[in-house]
């Protein structure tokens, strides 16, 4: 089961938080009949039917020791999952790959979902003061997404809890298209899932890795790239996004480490079988 992979100067790891809930492919991809699963169904859903997949992050470090510790998006939280019936394990799961949240120094968000958020800051039990979890990290977030969310008709109570006190607390740096993190280490706009989508592109020595966020949610949608879940804010515009990166993906052999693929396969690439393309867990 692979988990983390070397990409030239970085090691690239999944950090998981917890399994979601399974899922009706029904309800999340309402536009998709249920026959046209029948091709993906041994692999993309479980054997009652339901489609799995599991909240995570990705932590960044440069293997030879300099460098900013990076992690990529900060899963559901803390709460006890109505679902699981269990907390998060993301800090758990960090101190196993001995990071420490003081250790984080920037924290990239592909996008403001609570899935994505949820350890950002945290509440001492029945208090509403926000403190936050990584205390030396930079939170980066996408200019776009933040003034989504800021409007009142696109409320998001996860924005509310866990994005906007960032901005009191200090932690909050905005940011527009590209950025780099690091040498080598960039944001990448792939708006469309949310506004201010993005996923964040890794090349060094002679490699290419891409943390995707949103972008695609089934291993079905790397085949059927215009399946759209329910949580896509524009279609069209997260349509195009999926099909420009993924096939930039194929085309130039990048590793691919997906945001909600179950464990053990959601790190690999895009290959073509015949006319189609399909994903090769790694
Ligand atoms: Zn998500």
């Amino acid at each position: 089961m692979t988990t983390s992979l070397v990409i030239g100067d970085y090691e690239i790891a999944t950090v998981l938080d917890s399994p979601a809930p399974l899922r009706d492919p029904a309800i999340i991809f309402p536009s998709v009949p249920p026959a046209a699963w029948d091709p993906y169904r041994s692999f993309a859903l479980d054997p009652d039917g339901k489609w799995p997949l599991d909240w995570r992050g990705h932590l960044i470090r440069a293997t030879y020791g300099e460098g900013p510790v990076i992690l990529v998006d900060a899963g559901m939280g803390a709460d006890v999952n109505e679902h699981t019936g269990e907390p998060g394990q993301l800090l758990h799961n960090l101190a196993a790959l001995g990071v420490e949240p003081g250790d984080i120094d920037v924290l990239v968000t592909t996008h403001c979902h609570g899935d994505h958020v949820g350890w950002n800051v945290a509440y001492q039990v029945g208090g509403d003061t926000p403190s936050l979890t990584f205390p030396n990290a930079t939170h980066w977030i996408a200019s776009r997404d933040w003034e989504h969310y800021l409007k009142p008709e696109n409320a998001n109570p996860a924005f509310d809890k866990s994005v906007k006190p960032l901005e009191a607390l200090g932690a909050l740096k905005l940011i527009e298209g590209v950025e780099q993190i690091a040498p080598g280490v960039a944001t990448l706009p792939t708006n469309g899932h949310t506004p201010g989508h993005q996923c964040v592109l890794i090349e060094s020595g002679g490699q290419t890795a891409v943390i995707t966020g949103d972008l695609f949610h089934s291993v079905a949608q790397v085949t059927e790239q215009d399946w759209c879940p329910i949580f896509d804010v524009d279609t069209a515009m997260s349509t195009h996004s999926r099909r420009s990166l993924l096939s930039r993906a194929m085309a130039e052999e990048w590793i691919v480490f997906s945001g909600h693929l179950p464990t053990g396969t959601s790190i690999g690439r895009v290959v073509s079988v015949g006319e189609k393309t399909a994903w090769q867990p790694i």
